[in-house]
């Protein structure tokens, strides 16, 4: 194709960056200096030839909107709610084309440029709002052919949505999955925070904030369960007090010569990597021991705090890149965790702990290799901070 024939093509040069100025020297060349992303360095560039793209704009945005109206992921207005459980700060969206009946707004989420936030690293058609597809020139800037292979891809989808979820069960990236969120509601202080940090939208509430479920919109990540500051959202095979109790059967000796650290690590990334890095023989600590979960997101720091409290030495947790490009099969999982363990360092200071006892790591499951450094490297920092003064109690 065109991109791979330029590749190839020893005249051609490629680059990833922004375009700063475009200028003609003395002599009548194009001089294009360009602040190059992939090198962090601005680079002038002498070229024979110069063409300028055209943009697409996102229809999604209505003509009297900007895209500089978004706050983060919606056109709307912030607003701050004080709950029993400190305060929740929202974006109270406005309707624009949808008009979704969901409780986090009427509108799919935007990324920042107004095209809707379908960009899942795997099936790029797959929305946060469970059933609708983005596909084409709505869902990011494409041509004609590009359009089509996107629609047939989105369609696919689409079937394979509505034959799962009337059997009950979860579509990507739990396909299958027959468990839901459940809900204790005899202790909820409806403080919204399950049904803000919902990254799917999936949770509805009533006028007093108490949350109502929506099975078929669920993608069952546990994001809400690490987010109930009660404790009290739980699944059939997946709860706060299972994680706890697998913390707690971990030994963590005596002897200070072999200290104890615990990986908290995502299915989806996380997990393969440690994988493959162990089928390629790769050597790393032994003194970690590994817990599963099916995203960061679901972390609850009531762990954290309770496997410290019982010595443990340090805690990492290992889930996908967040932020702008972010990786996490769950979009918003990695990046709730690392907001929440930005609170987590009352708890270190409670029990006298130094703060990079606990640390998240972000991995892509192609930086495998990685892994015996981040983990030996956690456990060389941990070392130097002595032994958990808790080890033994
Ligand atoms: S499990 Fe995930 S998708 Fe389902 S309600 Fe909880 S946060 Fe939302
Ligand atoms: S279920 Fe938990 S997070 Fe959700 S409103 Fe009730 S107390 Fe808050």
């Amino acid at each position: 194709n065109f991109y791979k024939a330029a590749q190839d093509n020893p005249g051609v040069m490629l680059t990833k960056g922004d375009v700063l100025n475009i200028e003609e020297d003395s002599s009548g060349n194009i001089i294009v200096e360009v602040d190059n992303t992939m090198l962090g360095e601005k680079v002038r560039i002498e070229a024979d030839m110069l063409v300028l793209a055209t943009g697409m704009e996102t229809n999604m945005m209505p003509a009297d909107r900007n895209v500089n109206d978004l706050t983060p992921e919606y056109v709307g207005k912030w607003k701050e709610t004080e709950t029993q459980d400190g305060i929740i700060k929202e974006v109270i969206a406005d309707p624009v084309v949808l008009n979704l009946d969901y409780r986090q707004g009427p509108e799919l989420p935007y990324q920042s440029y107004g095209f809707p936030d379908s960009h899942f690293i795997c099936f790029p058609y797959e929305t946060r709002r469970t059933g609708i597809y983005a596909a084409g020139a709505v869902r990011a800037p494409m041509t004609g052919l590009q359009a089509i292979a996107d629609a047939s891809g989105a369609a696919l989808k689409a079937i394979q949505c509505l034959e799962l979820t009337s059997q009950g069960k979860a579509v990507h990236p739990r396909v299958g999955d027959q468990t839901f969120p459940e809900i204790n509601f005899n202790t909820c202080t409806q403080c919204r925070r399950c049904t803000v940090e919902c990254p799917f939208g999936a949770l509805d509430e009533d006028e007093k904030g108490t949350p109502k479920t929506n099975t078929y919109r669920c993608r069952r990540c546990g994001t809400c369960m690490g987010a109930c500051p009660q404790k009290i959202i739980s699944f059939n095979d997946y709860t706060i007090d299972m994680v706890a109790s697998m913390m707690k059967a971990i030994n963590v000796p005596d002897d200070t010569e072999k200290p104890r650290f615990i990986a908290l690590i995502c299915e989806n990334d996380a997990y393969p990597s440690i994988d493959i890095a162990a089928l390629n023989r790769m050597k790393f600590s032994p003194f970690f021991r590994f817990i599963t979960l099916r995203c960061l997101g679901g972390t609850n720091l009531v762990w954290v705090a309770e496997a410290l409290s019982t010595g443990v030495d340090g805690i990492i947790l290992i889930g996908c890149k967040y932020g702008d490009d972010y990786q996490c099969h769950f979009i918003k999982g990695s990046q709730m965790c690392n907001e929440r363990l930005g609170k987590v360092q009352e708890t270190l200071g409670r029990l006298m702990l130094e703060a990079e006892r606990v640390k998240q790591v972000e991995l892509a499951m192609n930086e495998w290799d990685q892994i015996p450094q981040i983990l030996d490297d956690f456990a060389e920092e941990v070392k130097g901070f002595g032994p958990n003064p808790f080890k033994g109690f």
